[in-house]
């Protein structure tokens, strides 16, 4: 019997990087690998980019439904990023919690700390780094989703990014895609075998010392 996943609670793993250095990338892989790890669906009122699915990708919705998710207090966070409005539903949050199930959040730092001050003790925070500058404008570019405009602008911001890694439980430098999803799964299995993170260990030790045969 796998005490583990039925007793703990989920964690909450965010992935945050500058836009380009691969986290939905890593994030796809890491979900391919292991069915149990779901990912956070966002809303946003940016666009829907070609190739991307309503509803599995975000919740494309516009302005003032947006503002009513907000009001309405449906989100765990939300946050302004490259001038569009990002936010992360709050009740499959807590359905995750509760289940034992995992679950993988691609956002931003300002989103990141938000969900630090609601959910300390499930949170798990990863920051992935490119390898260089050009080569983090090669992958923007590379992925051919953005015009030229957007990837500028992209750019532009990474280094204000970049400059809250220093908030992030472990950071990766994603170099080789497959190296740095190997890390990130490292980082899941231990950070599920932390102490308090399988409460079942207090009954199983008593009953461990008690009946020795
Ligand atoms: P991409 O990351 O370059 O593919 O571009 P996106 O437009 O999909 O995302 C832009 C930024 O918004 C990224 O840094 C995401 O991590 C961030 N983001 C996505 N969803 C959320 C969210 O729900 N909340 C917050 N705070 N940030 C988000
Ligand atoms: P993000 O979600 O951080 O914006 P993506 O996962 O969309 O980034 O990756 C941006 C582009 O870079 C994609 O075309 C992806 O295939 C590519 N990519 C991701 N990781 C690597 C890597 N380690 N080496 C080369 N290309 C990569």
């Amino acid at each position: 019997m796998d005490h583990a996943l039925r007793t703990r609670r989920g964690l909450l793993v965010v992935l945050s990087s500058p836009s380009g250095a691969g986290k939905s990338t890593i994030g796809r892989k890491l979900m391919e690998e292991d069915p149990t790890i779901t990912m956070s669906i966002s809303a946003t009122t940016r666009p829907m980019r070609p190739g991307e699915v309503a509803d599995v990708d975000y919740h494309f919705v516009d302005e003032a439904q947006f503002q009513e998710l907000v009001d309405t207090d449906e989100l765990a966070e939300w946050a302004y990023v490259f001038g569009y409005r990002y936010g992360s539903p709050k009740e499959p949050i807590k359905d995750a919690l509760k289940a034992g199930r995992d679950t993988l959040f691609d956002i931003d730092w300002q989103g990141t700390q938000q969900l630090e001050y609601a959910f300390r003790t499930d949170l798990v925070r990863i920051f992935i780094l490119p390898p260089s500058m050009a080569e983090l404008e090669r992958r923007l570019t590379g992925r051919g989703t953005d015009g030229e405009d957007v990837i500028d602008y992209r750019m532009k911001r990474a280094a204000a990014e970049i400059g809250h890694w220093a908030e992030y439980d472990y950071v990766l430098i994603n170099e080789d895609v497959d190296q740095c999803t190997k890390k990130v799964q490292a980082i899941v299995a231990a950070e599920r075998l932390r102490r308090e993170r399988q409460p079942y260990l207090l009954d199983f030790v008593r009953n461990l010392v008690e009946k020795p045969n």
